[in-house]
C-alpha cells in the first residue's frame, strides 16, 4: 500500500421511486438539508437529489436518482442497511417522531455500544440511526424541522451483506486500508482512515442468503472520500493494476469520482472532497434551484420540460414556470 488513504464515507447513493416523495422524507421527516438538486450526469431524464447536513460536508451526503421501474430485492452484494449518526441520548425521540409521522421502523436495539434504530424509507431503503458515545456533532441544518440537538449528523456506516467475505476482506483491508475494529465471525466491522462514526465500513457474512436485485429502494453505490486529485489517480493504478474493471476518472462537478465493483458485487467510489457542493450556490441557497453540468446548459430548457414537478421544502416548485405572457 501506498500512502494515499480512503477517509471514510462521502456519500451513498440509491435508487427512489418518487422524487417528491424522496424530498418529503429526508428533509421532513429526517431534517436533512436538500443540499443539490441536479440531474442525473449520465441521464440528464432523471432528477439526482442530494442531501446532507447544513453546509453539505462530505460524509453527510445521501443521494437518490428516482426511477420508476420495480422494488429491488435485497441480497448478497448489496448495502443492506445503511447507518445515520444520531446524539447518544436521542433514540426515545426519534423513536416518538418516527411513530408520530407514520415511518417503518422496528424496535431499537443495543448493538455492541450502539444503540440502532432500524427504519425504511418511503421506498423500503433500509437504514438505521445509530447512537454512540462517539458521536460528534457536525453542522446541522438549522432552518429543518428537527432540533440541532437531535440531528443527524452525518452518515454513520454502511453494511454490506456478502455470501463469502474473503475477497472482499482481502481488498479492503489490503489494499484500501481499512482496519478491522471487531469480528463477530458473521458480522466484522472495518474502519477507513478518519476512523469512528462516519468511516465504518460493516460486512455481514451469511453463505446461505438468497440472490436479490437492484430496483428502487435499494443502495446503488457507496462512495469512499479520498483527499484530492492526486491521491485518487494512485487509487485509480492501485485498482487497476490489481486487475478490477474500473471506470475512467469521471468529472462529476462537486468532485471526481472512479468506479468499480468489489468482489462481492456491490459498486464501489471514490470520490474527491472537493471542489464541494458550494461550487455552484453560496451555503444559503444550497438546494434551492435545479443546478445543471455545464454540458447540459444548453438544453436546460428541454430538460426543465421533461422534469416532474417538485415541491422543495421552501415551499417553491421546480422547474420554475416560464410566465405565460412570455
Ligand atoms: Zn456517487
Amino acid at each position: 500500500m501506498s500512502n494515499e488513504r480512503i477517509l471514510g464515507i462521502h456519500h451513498m447513493t440509491a435508487i427512489t421511486n418518487d422524487a417528491q416523495a424522496n424530498v418529503d422524507f429526508y428533509t421532513g421527516t429526517l431534517g436533512l438539508r436538500l443540499t443539490k438538486l441536479t440531474v442525473n450526469f449520465d441521464d440528464p431524464s432523471a432528477y439526482h437529489l442530494y442531501y446532507g447536513d447544513g453546509v453539505a460536508t462530505p460524509g453527510s451526503g445521501l443521494t437518490f436518482f428516482p426511477y420508476q421501474g420495480r422494488q429491488g430485492k435485497l441480497g448478497p452484494g448489496q448495502v443492506i442497511a445503511t447507518g445515520l449518526a444520531i446524539p447518544a441520548d436521542s433514540m426515545g425521540w426519534w423513536v416518538d417522531r418516527f411513530a408520530s409521522e407514520g415511518v417503518d421502523f422496528d424496535n431499537p436495539f443495543s448493538r455492541g455500544d450502539e444503540e440502532v434504530l432500524p427504519f425504511r424509507a418511503h421506498d423500503n431503503l433500509p437504514l438505521e440511526l445509530v447512537a454512540s458515545a462517539a458521536y460528534t456533532p457536525g453542522a446541522p441544518f438549522e432552518g429543518g424541522p428537527v432540533p440541532i440537538e437531535r440531528s443527524i449528523s452525518r452518515m454513520h456506516s454502511v453494511t454490506i451483506a456478502e455470501n463469502y467475505s474473503d475477497a472482499t476482506l482481502k481488498l479492503v483491508t489490503e489494499t484500501l486500508g481499512f482496519e478491522p475494529v471487531k469480528d463477530e465471525g458473521q458480522r466484522i466491522r472495518l474502519q477507513a482512515a478518519n476512523k469512528g462514526p462516519g468511516a465504518y465500513l460493516d460486512l455481514v457474512i451469511d453463505p446461505a442468503m438468497p440472490f436479490g436485485h437492484g430496483g428502487f429502494g435499494t443502495v446503488h453505490h457507496i462512495a469512499w472520500a479520498t483527499e484530492d486529485e492526486d491521491t485518487q489517480k494512485t487509487w485509480h493504478e492501485t485498482i487497476q493494476t490489481q486487475g478490477y474493471n474500473i471506470s475512467p476518472i469521471m468529472n462529476r462537478d462537486y468532485f471526481k469520482s472512479i468506479y468499480f465493483r468489489e468482489p462481492g458485487g456491490v459498486l464501489f467510489e471514490i470520490a474527491t472532497m472537493g471542489p464541494g457542493m458550494l461550487l455552484d450556490e453560496d451555503e444559503a441557497s444550497l438546494g434551492t434551484s435545479l443546478r445543471l453540468p455545464q454540458m447540459y446548459e444548453p438544453i436546460r430548457a428541454r430538460i426543465e420540460a421533461s422534469m416532474p414537478k417538485l415541491r422543495l421544502p421552501s415551499g417553491v416548485t421546480v422547474p420554475v414556470e416560464l410566465a405565460e405572457s412570455k
